[in-house]
């Protein structure tokens, strides 16, 4: 017979709405200590799994998250690495698809499955929607293949009966409890009464390489909106940009900017004090693809490197793990342009019909 300790999950407290109680008499949201959980979900030890959690240093609402939280984290992960079967990581919604992105990049060949979510409102809220979300996450964290293995070898987002690619999705909207959306990418399993797998869209496990983790991380980067009506007072100055390494360009449609002579003379001379610029589009679905329209060709031609249908959130998080890698440039855009963990497509190239 299975006992529970044949199956162990190790729990993260980042912080975020899902660890707050309602003040009975004032009604005011504030945190509650995080090792009385099982006061506030007794459904926690009917599990058939061990489950063990911990809180990380501060727990902190998600705007405040920042690199040394996500090197905590992946510490904490490595630590454990071996002693769990699976990680589940309560985290503010606000910024959970950056970590979940960052993650993704900074957990290298992983074979379990590291699960954020959260909630839209507290756990010591009557209509919350934390409870199902963590039951569930701790659920899918703890999947198996028939060998034994994790079903789920990936860091992914779990939030109202649907798991997400981490680095695929995006948070869209702040007051429903379906507060996530992964545009690009299929969802990877659906709960219900049963949970749905959709085996053909999760990640393979990986390869024998070895679990390893990369913890440098550089913020030399710069993000510039396009926008109707914006000149060259709109561009951030190049003697601004001393200490940034990639510039991303945050483009209309497939890829589009201006193509008036002052933006492209920019661009030049910011390609020419050796950043990398980057083509990031505003929508939410759908590719980068330099050269479709007259309007990208530019960039091409200025050897802009294209996201493709990453996220603008998977773009910000791959470049600080690749530019806490590397100064190279050929590196970085080869790297870029590769699809490391399944957040993007392919490299989308512009073939006239
Ligand atoms: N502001 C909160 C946070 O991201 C919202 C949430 O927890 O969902 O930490």
């Amino acid at each position: 017979m299975n006992s529970k300790e044949d199956t162990r999950i190790l729990l993260i407290y980042t912080g975020g709405t899902i660890g707050m109680v309602q003040d009975a008499q004032s009604g005011e949201l504030r945190p509650f200590a995080f090792s009385k959980l099982n006061d506030h979900m007794p459904e926690l030890h009917q599990l058939p799994l061990k489950l063990d959690a911990i809180t990380t240093q501060q727990p902190i609402d998600s705007s405040n998250m920042n690199f040394s939280h996500w090197v905590e984290l992946v510490n904490l992960i490595k630590a454990q690495y071996h002693a769990y079967n699976g990680f589940v990581i309560l985290h503010g919604s606000d910024t959970m698809s950056y970590t979940a992105s960052a993650l993704s990049f900074m957990l290298v060949n992983l074979n379990k499955a590291v699960i954020l979510t959260g909630s839209q409102l507290p756990l010591g809220v009557v209509r919350t929607d934390g409870k199902e979300n963590l039951l569930t996450a701790i659920e899918l964290a703890a999947a198996k293949r028939p060998d034994g293995s994790a079903k789920i070898s990936e860091v992914c987002v779990y939030f109202e009966y649907k798991l997400y690619r981490g680095n695929r999705c995006i948070k869209y909207n702040a007051e429903h409890f379906e507060a996530f959306k992964s545009p690009n990418y299929p969802l990877l399993a659906e709960a219900g009464v049963h949970i749905t797998y959709n085996d053909q869209y999760i990640l393979a496990p990986a390869s024998d390489a070895v679990f390893k983790v990369n913890t440098t991380l550089s913020n030399a980067l710069y993000v510039l909106p396009l926008f109707p009506g914006m000149n060259l007072n709109n561009c951030v100055p190049l003697s601004a940009l001393k200490s940034v390494k990639a510039l991303i360009l945050h483009t209309f449609g497939a890829g589009n900017g201006p193509t008036s002579d002052w933006f492209t003379t920019y661009l030049k001379s910011v390609i020419d004090s050796g950043i990398l610029i980057v083509n990031v589009s505003q929508c939410k679905a759908g590719a980068v693809i330099q050269g479709m329209y007259q309007t990208s060709m530019q960039f091409k031609a200025l050897g802009v490197i294209s996201a493709g249908d990453m996220t603008l959130e998977a773009s910000i998080t791959k470049l600080m793990v690749l530019l806490g890698q590397s100064q190279d440039p050929k590196w970085i855009t080869h790297c870029f342009e590769t699809n490391i963990c399944g957040e993007r497509t392919t490299t989308y190239e512009y073939k006239p019909v």
